[in-house]
């Protein structure tokens, strides 16, 4: 399995000369299962736009490409009116939020309202693909990957969701929106038990997180405490707040290393292999 950040951001975009090297898209991860030479995307932040292009530019080898949404928030869903291959005639795109207890009753009306012609030149049905929505379960599947989602608390619990990916013997954790509001969250260390990558929500950092609390988010040093009660063997840390530029995320890093040396914050376009 391997994994390409294409949005690392999280709540809006940002750019200018100090967001470079981080980068300033919304969240979007592109997962490629490669046994099977099949990517499966997470959440359509603005990143999206340039997976899309990357796509299309590749000529789309896969007849059926799956998002999956760890929830609905603006910073997850913004770049999907700009994924070039929603675009093409007869391209299957699955759209598949998780968690079947979720109140999500008409997952499709999210992306048509979103694209409501007050909103966007070109309405969810005359974008040209196939679109098809999916309520998935605790307990699924992706391209012979077996997917676990977890309830997380970002505002709420169930307000997001975290899943795992166990792929033979390697395993993936993304939690993103994740919130420790009541100290470390066990379900989100249970779900992270052992895995060989674990992304995790850290935008703030421990001051911060003192006026934050309630804000959906997790502080850095969380998802250190959750790498290490985990014991997950690389910690990626993501979702990184607006007013953080480069240099700012540069100490924040060095801070995370020195807290959980397998550590490092997602930039965009970086890849890593899981496992
Ligand atoms: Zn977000």
């Amino acid at each position: 399995m391997k994994i390409k950040f294409y949005g690392v951001r999280g709540s809006i975009p940002v750019c200018g000369r100090e967001y470079e090297r981080y980068g300033g898209n919304t969240t979007c991860i592109s997962i490629l299962r490669e046994q099977v030479n099949r990517i499966a995307i997470l959440d359509a932040g603005t990143g999206i736009r340039i997976l899309g292009n990357e796509l299309v530019a590749k000529k789309l080898s896969q007849s059926v490409i799956n998002i999956m949404f760890t929830h609905f928030h603006w910073d997850h869903i913004q770049g999907f009116p700009f994924f070039a291959p929603a675009y093409i005639r007869n391209q299957h795109i699955g759209l598949l939020t998780m968690g079947k207890k979720r109140k999500i009753k008409n997952l499709k009306e999210i992306f048509s309202m979103q694209m409501q012609k007050e909103f966007f030149p070109v309405q969810l049905d005359k974008m040209g693909a196939n679109f098809e929505f999916f309520h998935y379960g605790i307990k699924e599947t992706i391209y012979g990957a077996k997917l676990k989602a977890v309830a997380q608390y970002h505002k709420f619990r169930g307000g997001s969701f975290g899943f795992r990916l166990d792929d033979d013997d390697v395993s993936l954790v993304v939690c993103t929106d994740v919130e420790h509001y009541r100290g470390i969250d066990k379900k989100i260390v249970e779900l992270a038990m052992g895995a060989d990558v674990l992304v995790h929500d850290g935008q703030y950092t421990p001051d911060e997180y003192k006026t934050h609390k309630g804000w959906g988010h997790s502080s850095w040093t969380q998802a250190v405490e959750v790498a290490k009660r985990a014991g997950v063997k690389k910690l990626i840390i993501t979702h990184h707040d607006p007013d953080h530029d480069d240099d700012f995320l540069d100490v924040v890093e060095e801070n995370c290393k020195k807290a959980f040396p397998n550590c490092e914050l997602a930039k965009e376009g970086m890849e890593v292999k899981v496992g």
